[in-house]
């Protein structure tokens, strides 16, 4: 189901209910987890549990987050902490029994038979932990498939898929932070009644506007435990407030529920009765109109969120702060923790962990996405569209404000083209001269060069590792066929291209309709060009790059670095030291989280006097959202660098 379809769905039922109340009410109960999902999700662990102290004595499986904090929706995924912390009493004491006995482990029965036995709990990675909880979960869970260790995750965890219960788990060790903040949340939505309705509506409302919500929780988008926190903290500053401080809480705790994890103070009351109701009183309707307006308008980058004192710190004191905490680390370089938080365009502190930025991953771009988003919602939710029902039956209050945005939508399977120019009267004397050998070909003699001039550049200057093109058009042999091809329908419009939009599969079938069809599309060249290839192989022309550093990025403090201002030749304009500047990046910054790839598509498009080569780029894994970054550095440096090329390879001839 995609954005547009799920809201579709859910229109008919907002759009007949009385208010923004009712509305958001509404959203509620359609997307909460049902009892029967609960009580399923409740069967798993205990299945876990039983399992698992079969393999390591005394251990807990503890679920967290969105199935247990009240804001989980359908199908949410199932988080889980397993605690070793009792297997690893039990195992210390077993070893230092059977050494006193002077006895060999294998001689307890218990550790003999036990998985245990092959690892030590203390001495061992949790990467090693989580391998053994894998082998486990394949082994001895029924109905568990697609099981996988993610070790280079922040919090490494094993992935699982539930098949009968179409569930997706997350097992992680070393997480008790996240139990007690899920048991926040917890706390938080049973002292404020409007929370949930706030959390479920803004996480729709985001997961439509494509800001948050993809299912690792990984990438560049905002998670679903910052938006959460952003809601809590706009709460906190509502007036009057609508909820405490996580400070205020704490004093609100009795001796008992005192607690410190990793060092963090993690004591907040566990039950809503010990809070006092708050003043405000506002309803849901003006409180998301609220949420916007304070988003659209709030400094992110000179303020610090902190959901513990419910105010912004200045970015500046935060910084100082920070010196002195680094100050303090080279003392002791034991401590496991040098980093304050990862700065960002947006901080914002974990309300117990408060060296961590829980939005530490969101890029500038989703970012900003995220501030326009808060913008043009505020602007919606001062029309009467959005308060008042509408007595004609339109679309009002919160169905407007889940419409996809059609920028998102783009955004999904983006395009982006960098165009080059034929331009004859530009070229260098010899390549005129090949050129107009080629007769009616020549444009696609030009098409050729700037393909493989393209594809240089990519290889032997930006470095990038280039999956082989496999396409004729990009084979000298397969050149002159088509330039034999294109000598015979020059002639005609050459205007219609292939709809790049289209899969590859697609692509083909529509150029056999357009062939089939007998209009004149069917003589264009694009047109015989899809034939050929379909004979050849059913393909568009592309490369797929992959990029494991931001070469672009900093290039120029580098090039000025490498040639020390003895020479001011401008960007693009020579090939060597371009490369240069490549292999200075990838040998001193650090490599991207995971690998950028993307599809270059070449196409030739126009007419005789205004051909050009168009480059279609397409992200097809961009998980660290540095793409655009790229492509607009691309847009400038390709075509120059191609134009570079292209003399150079004159020259040389
Ligand atoms: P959903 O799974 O529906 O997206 P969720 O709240 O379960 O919502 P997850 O990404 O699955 O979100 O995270 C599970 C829990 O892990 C969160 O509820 C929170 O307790 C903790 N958590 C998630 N992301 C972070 C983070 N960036 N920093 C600290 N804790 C986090
Ligand atoms: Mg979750």
């Amino acid at each position: 189901e995609n954005l547009q379809q799920s809201l579709d769905r859910l229109k008919p039922q907002l759009c007949q209910l009385a208010s923004v109340d009712a509305q958001m009410q509404y959203v509620v109960e359609r997307f909460q987890l049902g009892d029967n999902e609960k009580k399923a999700r409740e069967l798993l662990v205990q299945l876990l549990q039983e399992v698992f102290v079969e393999f390591f004595p005394d251990s807990q499986i503890l679920p967290f987050g969105s199935s247990i904090n009240t804001f989980g929706v359908h199908s949410c995924d199932i988080d889980l902490f397993l605690d070793l912390e009792n297997t690893k009493v039990f195992q210390a004491l077993a070893k230092s029994t059977t050494e006193q006995a002077g006895e060999a482990m294998s001689d307890d029965g218990r550790s003999e038979d036990s998985i245990l036995s092959d690892i030590d709990l203390s001495s061992s990675s949790t990467n090693e932990v989580l391998e053994l909880v894998a082998t486990i979960l394949r082994r001895c869970v029924p109905s568990v498939h697609k099981v996988h260790v993610v070790g280079s995750a922040r919090l490494p965890v094993v992935k699982f898929h539930h098949q009968e219960l179409n569930l997706q788990g997350d097992i992680t060790i070393n997480n008790r932070l996240a139990v007690k903040n899920t048991r926040f949340l917890q706390l938080c939505s049973g002292v404020e009644d409007r929370l949930r309705p706030l959390v479920f509506t803004l996480r729709y409302w985001a997961k439509q506007k494509q800001l948050a919500g993809n299912p690792s929780g990984a990438g560049p988008l905002l998670n679903n435990y910052a938006l959460t926190l952003l809601i809590i903290y706009f709460l906190q500053n509502c007036d009057p407030p609508a909820l405490l401080t996580v400070d205020q809480l704490k004093d609100m705790a009795c001796e008992e529920e005192e607690c410190v994890i990793e060092g963090w103070d993690c004591t907040f009351p566990s039950q809503p009765i010990a809070v006092p109701p708050s003043k405000n009183t506002e309803d849901l309707c003006p409180l998301l109109f609220g949420f916007f307006t304070f988003y659209a308008n709030f400094d992110f980058a000179g303020s610090v969120i902190s959901v513990r004192k419910g105010r912004a710190l200045p970015i500046t004191d935060f910084l100082s702060q920070n010196k002195a905490e680094e100050a303090m680390h080279e003392e002791k370089p034991t401590k496991t923790q040098p980093h304050g938080p990862k700065l960002g365009p947006l901080i914002l502190l974990d309300p117990f962990e408060l060296s961590h930025n829980v939005a530490g991953n969101m890029t500038e771009r989703s970012h900003r996405s995220f501030q326009r988003e808060c913008q043009d919602a505020d602007k919606y939710c001062r029309s009467l569209q959005y308060q008042r029902k509408s007595i004609k039956g339109k679309s009002w209050g919160l169905v407007r404000l889940f419409t996809p945005h059609g920028d998102a939508l783009r955004a999904k399977t983006e395009q982006l083209t960098i165009s080059i120019p034929f331009k004859l009267a530009s070229l260098p004397e010899t390549l005129r001269n090949e050129l107009h050998m080629a007769g009616d070909g020549f444009r696609l003699l030009w098409f050729q060069k700037v393909c493989s001039a393209v594809e240089g550049v990519f290889k032997n200057v930006l470095r990038c590792d280039i999956a082989p093109s496999t396409d004729a058009v990009f084979g000298q042999d397969s050149v002159v066929d088509a330039a034999g091809e294109m000598e015979t329908s020059l002639n005609t419009s050459t205007n219609d291209s292939f709809d790049i939009s289209e899969s590859q599969d697609t692509a083909v079938v529509g150029a056999k309709r357009r062939l089939s069809s007998g209009s004149e599309a069917s003589a264009s060249p694009q047109g015989k060009k899809a034939r050929m290839t379909k004979m050849r192989k059913p393909e568009l022309p592309h490369w797929i790059c992959a990029h494991k550093h931001m070469v672009w990025a900093g290039r120029r403090r580098v090039r000025r670095e490498l040639i020390k201002d003895t020479d001011c030749r401008p960007e693009g304009s020579c090939m060597e030291l371009e490369a240069q500047v490549t292999d200075h990046i990838i040998e001193k910054e650090p490599e991207l989280k995971e690998t950028l790839e993307f599809k270059v598509q070449p196409q030739m498009v126009g007419e005789t006097e205004s051909t050009k080569t168009v480059l279609t780029l397409e992200p097809t894994s961009d998980k660290t959202g540095v793409f655009h970054d790229l492509f607009h550095f691309l847009e400038i440096f390709l075509p120059k660098m191609v134009e570079t090329l292209l003399e150079k390879e004159a020259a040389r001839a």
